[in-house]
């Protein structure tokens, strides 16, 4: 490989030829799929799906847009294109619309390489600094997007079709050799639409009654969410005429892939702190949440409910049982499903409540989305598993009070004194591996039990009296409850919760 061109005379013969960018970008793909090399690494999920649709609007060097809810990767899929760019390509150095030396576009690159000829210098541009990146909003104008002229200057100057002297570029213009991301596209106004379709049809656009000629060299990709896209009026025909592919994108589809992309995002693993080990149930629970959300009649379908959901969940569940192991001194951070009431700040701003929800409040709509999570992972983990023995001592009147702030030893020395507890979460494996044992993984196991038989109603908790034999549940014999046992186990200022 030759040195890198330093000079405009040294690009000419070195014969790099620039391609436009959809060019570029297709044929960077082409070789990625030949090496056999990960296509946006990163993004879990969409293997058979989005990828496949994506690849195909690539290689037809389309302008695409992406339709779907929030949190479904639809910025990061856009992002990831930026390695699917050159490296480095040549520029004339300062130019704001990256012109290339060897067709460029402004007529000062034309009237400067007139002036300097092979000794004008060559900037090159990283890739990263081709990728421009838009947020739409009714309040955008076209001085944002295209550009904007000092209407004096251009009088005195006699403006014409190839002077852009006067103009202060905007930031299509500023993507041109590059990549221009739009998210939430139906949120431009109409007139805004019509200047970017200009700009892309005609290579021109009219500015304060001035017309100004650009021809960009842009690839053009949009967010949307589906029903706004859609919906009649919301984009203006031509312009939709111009997006080549309609992709659109999902949840995970299953607790599987969820579980990986949340292990990939959620900042668990703490440097400079405790060891973290998050037990799979408790992973399972949190995206159970998020699954349960978006089936929910109570959660508005429109709006979704982002993968953001779980992320921040788990992050604000490991931390309490961060906060936990550090005011009891323990060793390693083992949350437990309960830490997920400690998550309800994570929980009720990430989805918007039909009319049936509002009346509930998002704080009661969380609530019951926990317990039914942990009630679908419970069910499906202990198929088969005899859970009597643990439902009839509280059906005996048996009651254990536990809070949140509950030192692992607690729970494990409470959880002994009911009678098949610690031994049905070793029977399902929860508790007792080589690699999970300690009292802090059995206490999350008990918790995990507890919590379970009270999704499945077997037995009853309420904040104040913890857990306790189920409503209607008949009491065997009238064994007087033991409230002597709870208050040793009493930490002040602990939320408790009563299991019986
Ligand atoms: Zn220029």
């Amino acid at each position: 490989m030759s040195a890198t061109p330093h000079t405009l005379g040294e690009l000419r013969q070195a014969r790099l030829h620039t391609r436009p960018v959809k060019q570029e970008i297709r044929d960077n793909l082409v070789r990625k799929l030949q090496a056999g090399e990960p296509l946006f690494p990163g993004i879990i999920g969409y293997e058979d799906t989005v990828i496949p649709q994506l690849v195909n609007a690539i290689l037809s060097r389309h302008n695409f847009i992406l339709l779907g809810l929030r949190g479904q990767a639809k910025s990061r899929i856009l992002r990831g294109l930026i390695d699917l760019l050159d490296e480095q390509i040549p520029a004339v150095p300062g130019c704001e619309i990256h012109d290339d030396p060897l067709a460029p576009l402004c007529a000062a690159c034309r009237a400067r390489i007139a002036r300097e000829g092979d000794e004008l210098p060559i900037a090159w541009l990283p890739r990263a600094a081709r990728f421009v990146e838009k947020l739409a909003t009714p309040d955008v104008t076209i001085a944002d997007m295209v550009g904007d002229i000092d209407p004096i200057k251009a009088a005195q100057a006699g403006l014409n079709l190839s002077d852009e002297l006067t103009m202060h570029y905007g930031l299509l213009p500023r993507a041109n050799r590059g990549i221009f991301a739009i998210n939430e596209l139906p949120d431009l106004a109409g007139k805004i639409q019509v200047g970017l379709f200009n700009i892309l049809q005609e290579g021109d656009v009219q500015i304060k009654g001035y017309p100004i000629r650009l021809k960009l060299d842009v690839m053009l990709v949009f967010t949307a969410n589906p029903e706004d896209y859609t919906a009649r009026g919301k984009i203006i025909t031509p312009l939709k005429d111009r997006i080549g592919s309609e992709i659109r994108t999902h949840y995970p589809a299953t607790r599987a892939n969820a579980m990986a992309i949340t292990r990939q995002e959620a900042w668990t693993e703490r440097a400079g702190g405790l060891a973290v080990s998050v037990p799979d149930y408790v992973r399972e629970v949190v995206e159970e949440v998020a699954f349960q959300a978006r089936a929910d009649r109570k959660v508005d379908k429109r709006s979704g409910v982002s993968q953001r959901l779980p992320i921040t969940t788990l992050e604000l569940v490991v931390s309490n049982a961060e906060r936990r192991a550090l005011a009891n001194g323990e060793q390693v951070v083992v949350p437990r499903v309960t830490d997920l009431y400690a998550a309800l700040p994570s929980i009720t701003g990430k989805f918007e409540l039909e009319y049936e929800g509002e009346l509930k409040g998002a704080e009661q709509v969380a609530r019951d989305l926990i317990r039914s999570a942990v009630g679908s992972v419970f069910t499906g983990m202990f198929e088969g598993q005899d859970t009597r023995s643990v439902v009839e001592w509280f059906d005996l009147g048996g009651s254990l009070p536990l809070a949140d702030t509950t030192s692992a030893d607690d729970v494990v020395k409470q959880a002994r004194g009911v009678q098949g507890l610690v031994d049905l979460t070793m029977r399902a494996g929860l508790a007792g591996k080589p690699a999970t044992t300690g009292a802090p993984f059995t206490a999350s196991a008990v918790d995990f039990v507890l919590e379970g038989l009270y999704a499945q109603k077997k037995i009853s908790r309420t904040d104040d009296r913890g857990y306790s034999a189920a409503e209607g549940a008949p009491r065997r014999t009238t064994r007087r409850e033991e409230p002597a046992v709870e208050e040793s186990f009493q930490i002040p200022g602990a939320k408790k919760k009563y299991y019986n």
